[in-house]
């Protein structure tokens, strides 16, 4: 296995639209940087604790898992997708959403050419079955980059049909060329700007009866409402499906509720976690459980 952690230097800007900013990152700290190669694959970005000024790295096991030497609260991170990744020498594209708030997309907003930030070895989610024909693929503005980079790898055979809202006309990006995609454009939808429609979408896109596959990603309210939709309805089995909560709004919100959660609840979903029973399972209890807190 290679190298977990990676500093990585920013080589050039770019704005994509008025709410996407691409940063490449490269430098001789990302020689080691290998990728998955998976669309949706994914880094996170680590930024020194705001009080202590320190790097806090958590220790991550090749399965995924991490433990947190510091104490949890001392690591700062957030995911972003590798839209790109070109190898000799290794650079990769990292596309940030603009929007209030936010440590990453701040340090974005401010990085120049040269400036560092230590990011951690990609993973992917994303695993279209071999028999689908076609996929579903519904974001919002935060899932672009990964839409983008899984069209780029579908084979022709295959038939995306897609849904992306965005804060604005603006904000639509060209996507890859394919001879079998659809995309419909939301504009003034979800993104923090509007309620999201894409569980609007979802329920009411006529699906087809040949193996398929959905993969969405957006806010994890709007997911979670997406996730009840597609094991209920759908009845779908997991692996025709990847539903994945990107971002929280009301972020401030959200953590002083978790906070002041009841540690027997906290206990009850740690101990769901760590009991080895049906994954899909265990997440609609851990879902339900935070719905019902508000969370
Ligand atoms: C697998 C994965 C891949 C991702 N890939 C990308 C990517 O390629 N590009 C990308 O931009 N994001 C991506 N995201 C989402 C990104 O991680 C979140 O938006 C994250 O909150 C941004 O971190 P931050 O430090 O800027 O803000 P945080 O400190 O996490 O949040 C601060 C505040 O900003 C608000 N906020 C956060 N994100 C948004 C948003 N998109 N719109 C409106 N308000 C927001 C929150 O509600 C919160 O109140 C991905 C997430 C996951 C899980």
């Amino acid at each position: 296995m290679s190298r977990m952690f990676h500093e990585a230097r920013v080589l050039s800007r770019q704005q994509l639209t008025p709410g996407m900013l691409r940063l490449t990152l490269g430098g001789a700290g990302l020689s080691e940087l290998t990728t998955t190669g998976i669309g949706d694959e994914y880094l996170r970005l680590f930024f020194p604790n705001e009080k202590t000024g320190k790097l806090h790295l958590p220790v991550i096991t090749d399965n995924g898992r991490w433990t947190y030497p510091d104490g949890q609260d001392a690591i700062r991170c957030s995911t972003y997708t590798v839209r790109r990744y070109r190898a000799d020498p290794v650079e990769i594209d990292v596309d940030f959403v603009i929007h209030e708030g936010g440590l990453a997309c701040a340090w974005a907003l401010d990085a120049k050419v040269g400036d560092t930030v230590t990011i951690n070895r990609p993973r992917g989610l994303y695993s279209r079955p071999a028999d689908a024909l076609w996929q579903l693929l519904v974001c919002d503005a935060t899932g672009l980059p990964a839409l983008s980079r899984i069209l780029e790898q579908t084979p022709r055979h295959i038939e995306s049909r897609m849904f992306v809202e965005v804060a604005s006309a603006e904000d639509e990006l060209v996507l890859p060329h394919h001879p079998a995609a659809k995309v419909t454009w939301l504009h003034k939808s979800g993104n923090g700007v509007a309620p999201s429609r894409m569980g609007e979408v979802v329920g009411a896109v006529p699906l087809p009866r040949t193996p398929g596959y959905i993969w969405v990603a957006g806010e994890q309210k709007v997911v979670r409402s997406i996730r009840k939709f597609v094991r209920q309805e759908l009845r779908l089995p997991p692996e025709r499906y990847e539903l994945v909560g990107y971002w929280t709004a009301n972020g401030a919100d959200w953590d002083a509720k978790w906070a002041a959660l009841d540690p027997a609840i906290k206990a009850q979903i740690a101990a769901g976690w760590n009991s080895g029973r049906d994954a899909e399972v265990v997440r609609d209890e851990y879902e339900d459980v935070l719905e019902k807190f508000g969370l």
